[in-house]
């Protein structure tokens, strides 16, 4: 799972009038900006979800699906729904421009247009859209290793768990931590132990193979894994590999006293949701209770539960 952030300098112009789309084109390919072209609704919907534009310019009055349904579908979709869409339409009322305002879209541009204007009012929304794009980053990236933070952690696992409980699926839940890494800030210096924790990170993010899987930074060198319909023996197979695959970093720690390199414990906890009215702490508490059994029982191994 990554941020859902758009191709910011991708403009999506969905028309069936190839005039349009052509004039369209060359407006924008001439201000910077990549153009995709779409001759009607159900295409336009295609192109928004797989290409994820950074804005899009719909038509209201087309065959088949006309812009207020195109533009209604695109609301109701997580993929698109933050996609800012401008009305470009023939369509001259008060009432449809407040209709479309109404449905969501940023700006209403009437046809005949003047294409220094449309090419200014563009640039506003796509300036608008890069800056939402880099706050929304900045919110749920840790600065330090460029995962998830803690704050889109807590967000994932309440979302998870909700999706979880309806569709009767297991949730499991992975805390991992450095193993005496006090010692080697101590021995290192902090700027080593920065660099290890993005090693350490970045070498998490590579083992993991799901998109839906989510890697975060839960605190200073814990780092959580929330795995959505994963079971408990799927989860201690993931278990294994974190610990396997750190280990195989080789990042060299000679005064570690489990091994010559660093190493990490795990804690799992597998949520059978459907089986109880359990919550997301509860399982955090478990995860957590066993990443310590993982620690008081040598380090550099996982304990895991169900719950
Ligand atoms: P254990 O095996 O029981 O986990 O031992 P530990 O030494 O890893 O545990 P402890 O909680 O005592 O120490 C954690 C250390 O992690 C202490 C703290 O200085 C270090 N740490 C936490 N966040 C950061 C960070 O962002 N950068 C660096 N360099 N060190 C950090
Ligand atoms: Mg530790
Ligand atoms: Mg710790």
């Amino acid at each position: 799972m990554s941020v859902n952030l758009s191709s910011a300098s991708t403009i999506l112009c969905i028309d069936d009038d190839s005039d349009i789309l052509k004039l369209l084109g060359k407006l924008l390919s001439g201000a910077g900006y990549t153009i995709i072209s779409a001759v009607d609704g159900k295409q336009g919907l295609i192109e928004a979800r797989s290409r994820k534009p950074g804005l899009i310019l719909l038509d209201i009055t087309m065959p088949r699906m006309d812009g207020y349904e195109v533009c209604r579908r695109l609301k109701d979709e997580d993929a698109t729904k933050d996609i800012p869409i401008i009305f470009i339409t023939a369509k001259n009322e008060d009432e449809d421009e407040a209709k479309g305002l109404k449905m969501g879209a940023v700006d209403y541009i009437r046809k005949p247009f003047y294409p220094p204007i449309v090419k200014s009012r563009i640039r506003t929304q796509m300036d608008l859209k890069l800056k939402t794009d880099m706050l929304e980053r900045l919110v749920a990236i840790d600065g330090l290793t460029n995962i998830y933070n803690r704050r889109k952690f807590d967000e994932t696992l309440e979302l998870e768990w909700k999706r979880a409980v309806r569709s009767k699926r297991p949730l499991s839940l992975i805390m991992s931590d450095v193993d005496h890494f006090k010692g080697y800030n101590d021995h290192y210096g902090h700027a080593a132990g920065d660099d290890c924790l993005r090693r350490v990170s970045r070498g998490l993010k590579d083992m993991l193979q799901r998109p839906a899987d989510l890697l975060a930074r839960y605190g200073g060198e814990e780092f959580a894994v929330i795995l959505p319909e994963t079971d408990y023996n799927g989860a201690i197979y993931i278990a294994a590999t974190l610990i396997n695959g750190i280990g195989e970093l080789n990042i060299s720690y000679p005064h570690s006293p489990v091994a010559g390199y660093v190493t990490i414990s795990i804690g799992v906890a597998t949520a059978i949701t459907g089986n109880n009215g359990g919550t997301p702490l509860q399982l955090i508490e478990a995860a957590d209770s066993m990443l310590y059994a993982a620690k008081e029982n040598g380090r550099n191994q996982f304990q895991g539960k169900k719950i």
